[in-house]
């Protein structure tokens, strides 16, 4: 009932073929960057909170050549038609639109300095897309990783990580917080990264429990509000921050919250609440990880989950039930905890439970996740694996 995975040497032989086909021309160089998935700590790493996510074990690959023209050529195996633009003047947006976060990478590196010389890329990806793992910072995150090996160059991992957010930021125009680039760039294997988003740096907390597994539960489902409902969240914390009058989000406590509770009025003081909490959750659970005290997750994931779904209001039905199958499950049944994962309204779910019943427990939300809702559920265990790197 899991799904396999594909290993990094396919993709990457996948990449090359298409390099092949589509342009003609031998694969020089190849990057790889992941997907990622996050434990706790949703929407708070734009707020200076806490977050920990992970490298999964599903990669956007890029296989690449310089071709000795002025301009980049570029195809994906997942997505329509052929992205060609002069890399001898700065880099603009453009067509087809997938294009325009490695666009935007591009034109980060020009802004660096760098002159880009022309090259031919193939990208192929086991992340899904639009599933709240990232596979916009994957993308990101693989062509910087592939523009420093065409330029002989390594960047600092956290300076390719704000210059990736940057794009996403500029070219794509999400207003997306460190998380996803950092997870991509910064991964490693049997590593959580426990970020502090207010210093910016990043802190490798060991997952090395084999009896410990990750199941994501992507609902496959994808609602429209995600545009305009991020922008919108980012805007309320914005704003309650404001009427609180602090000037980051970590030194307010849950009574600010409660004593302002009139003044921030709904939904900000809602929203306002969820960040505190948050970031509080976070916090425990990166001590009880460390402690192996993985029980006490359990309570931290469940209220985490509430959390986004009663006070930011960016879960939908379809994540809910996939939450609530494997709250039914129950410690029994081998669920540790469970809950939304990413931006929300839609995507995926995250469940920690005992490695040998993760088989059982992915029939069980595939099952009745189908039954209620008529939609195949794609569901795969992940540990968290290597970001960014040159194969
Ligand atoms: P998420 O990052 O959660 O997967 P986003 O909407 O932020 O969702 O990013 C998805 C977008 O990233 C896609 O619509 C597409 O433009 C681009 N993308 C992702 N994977 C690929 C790929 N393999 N090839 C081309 N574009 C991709
Ligand atoms: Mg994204």
């Amino acid at each position: 009932m899991l799904q396999l995975n594909e290993p990094l040497a396919d993709l990457a032989a996948d990449a090359a073929a298409g390099l092949l086909q589509t342009f003609n021309i031998e694969a020089k160089l190849t990057a790889a960057a992941p997907g990622r998935v996050n434990l706790i700590g949703e929407h708070i790493d734009y707020c200076d909170g806490f977050v920990m996510p992970f490298a999964i074990d599903r990669y956007i690959v890029i296989a690449a050549a310089p071709n000795g023209r002025h301009e980049a050529r570029i195809a994906s195996a997942h997505g329509p038609g052929i992205a060609t633009f002069p890399v001898d003047q700065e880099v603009t947006e453009g067509e087809p639109t997938w294009a325009n976060y490695l666009r935007g990478v591009v034109r980060g590196f020009q802004d660096r300095g760098h002159q880009i010389p022309g090259f031919d890329a193939f990208i192929v990806s086991s992340v899904p897309g639009g599933a709240g793992l990232s596979s916009s910072a994957a993308l990101e995150c693989a062509t910087a990783t592939l523009l420093e090996g065409l330029l002989d160059t390594v960047l600092e991992t956290r300076e390719k990580a704000l210059l990736c957010q940057k794009a996403e930021h500029e070219f794509a125009h999400v207003p997306c917080g460190i998380m996803d680039q950092f997870a991509s760039a910064f991964g490693k294997t049997n590593r959580l990264v426990l970020i502090d988003c207010r210093s910016g740096e990043p802190e490798l907390v060991p997952f090395e429990n084999p009896d410990l597994t990750v199941i994501i539960a992507n609902t496959t489902v994808h609602h429209q509000l995600s545009d305009g409902g991020y922008a919108a969240r980012r805007k309320n914390t914005e704003d309650g921050l404001a009427i609180i009058g602090k000037s980051s989000w970590r030194d307010v406590t849950e009574a600010d919250v409660t004593a302002n509770w009139e003044m921030l009025g709904s939904p900000v003081n809602r929203r306002s609440r969820h960040v505190v909490t948050e970031i509080a959750r976070t916090l425990k659970a990166a001590k009880a990880l460390s402690h192996n005290h993985y029980d006490e997750l359990a309570p931290l994931m469940a209220a985490s989950h509430d959390s986004l779904r009663d006070d930011f209001e960016v879960s939908c039905k379809e994540l809910d039930l996939m939450v609530e199958i494997a709250r039914s499950i129950g410690r029994c049944g081998g669920v540790i905890g469970a809950r939304m994962t990413g931006g929300g309204f839609g995507g995926s779910t995250v469940t920690l439970c005992e490695s040998n019943k993760a088989e059982a427990i992915a029939a069980t939300l595939a099952e009745k996740y189908e039954a209620a809702t008529g939609i195949k559920p794609q569901i795969f265990a992940s540990r968290p694996s290597q970001g960014a790197h040159l194969l």
